[in-house]
């Protein structure tokens, strides 16, 4: 394996391919005609890879637009110097809206109350606070009903200190396109960009695609496409991966902190959940824990690269650090050599001709590949190759 930069105060670290995620972002960006938008959705610091330095490499790949989670997950962002509209999926409390009208982050918006808040403050500074409207078409987690889109807009339109931007929904089953559920979510939002319009409305942007929709629907990709999991090269379902090959941006590598041969019958980590079976079985300690994100549940259930082979992770998963046995499985093919102090494993990513994915370790612990790739970007640091 060739010679990594890594962190010098830790043996461990999440890996980023750039060059990756600028392919990636190019996949989404030829899925869209020229004058359609791509929003690239970097809310939980880019889904665990890094939301400033994803964003500048996106930007250079066709991004249009940015999305957050958080009012500070969007000041963040300006603050590392993105220019390109942000817009917040959420609705804050109205104590926010300061920062969002500081820090140019268009809001969510569903609630009169806080639209008229926005466009007060908004006004008071000589300024117009623009918004996209949320509608809920199904999903029923926020959003205008899309009966009541034009509704909302007579409510809040009158105020001069509101600029509505674009007009989005969320799908809650885009992952199958045909089935019922789906459509019956782009009927009624197609109804009610229809119905804004025909009572004089402009919606703005009109966009409601996520990443599975984006690739398996494209007659609902309107005027952009908010593209989040697949930008990071993780596939949102098994339908997608055929359609859009994508490759992972992240990988996540260890170095053996220790080794060590105890003798058998010795019980390693707490509770001794493993126990060596034999006598001249290797352990070594990879520093990576459950607070970086790898789940404690997968303790004894989950297995690390070493040369590119699978060797066995033994024991309960600490907070900070975790143990390997080499040679613990006889069906395996056994690494040619034992592993020394300083070693390189990989527990995401590639090694050689053996991989192991996200969503693998997704499957194994009852999730999606989203939630694990946020963990691991919670505390490890970040390498950029
Ligand atoms: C998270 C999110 C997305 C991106 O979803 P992916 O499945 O990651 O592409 C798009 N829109 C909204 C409103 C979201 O919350």
């Amino acid at each position: 394996m060739q010679t990594l930069s890594e962190p010098p105060t830790r043996w461990s670290w999440v890996e980023i391919d750039t060059g990756v995620l600028r392919r990636n972002t190019r996949a989404f960006k030829s899925l869209i005609g020229s004058r359609q938008r791509l929003c690239c959705v970097v809310k939980a610091d880019a889904y665990g890879h890094g939301a400033a330095a994803c964003a500048k490499i996106m930007h250079a790949a066709g991004a249009d637009m940015f999305a957050v989670a958080t009012v500070l997950e969007g000041a963040a962002l300006r603050a590392s110097g993105v220019k390109l509209p942000i817009l917040l999926l959420s609705e804050p409390p109205v104590t926010a809206i300061d920062m969002l009208l500081e820090n140019d982050i268009m809001p969510s918006v569903y609630t009169p109350e806080f639209a008229w808040a926005y466009g007060e403050r908004a006004a008071a500074l000589g300024r117009v606070g623009k918004y996209h409207m949320a509608i809920n078409t199904g999903m029923n987690r926020i959003g205008v009903h899309y009966a009541d889109a034009a509704e909302f807009r007579r409510s809040v339109d009158f105020h001069m200190g509101l600029e509505c931007d674009g007009t989005f929904t969320h799908f809650a089953t885009a992952d199958e396109p045909t089935g019922w559920d789906h459509q019956l979510q782009c009927k009624r939002f197609t109804e009610a960009i229809d119905n804004l319009r025909a009572e004089g409305f402009d919606p703005g942007i009109v966009h409601c695609d996520n990443t599975p929709g984006s690739i398996l629907n494209k007659n609902m990709h309107f005027d952009m496409i908010r593209a989040g999991i697949g930008l990071y090269g993780l596939q949102p379902c098994e339908r997608t991966r055929s359609v859009l090959p994508l490759e992972p941006v992240m990988s996540v590598r260890a170095r053996v902190t220790n080794t060590m041969y105890p003798a058998m019958g010795e019980g390693v980590g707490y509770g001794f959940t493993f126990r060596v079976p034999r006598s001249r079985m290797e352990i070594c300690t990879l520093p990576i824990g459950y607070a970086d994100g790898l789940p404690r549940i997968l303790s004894n259930r989950m297995e690390v690269l070493f040369d590119g082979q699978r060797i066995q992770q033994v024991g309960n998963i600490c907070m900070d650090q975790f143990m390997v046995a080499i040679g613990s499985t006889s069906f395996r093919p056994v690494p040619v050599r034992e592993a020394e102090i300083g070693d390189l494993m990989t527990v995401v990513g590639r090694d050689g001709d053996a991989e192991i994915t996200l969503d693998e370790l997704a499957a194994k612990c009852g999730t999606i590949n989203y939630e694990l790739a946020c963990g691991f970007g919670m505390r490890l640091e970040k390498i950029y190759v």
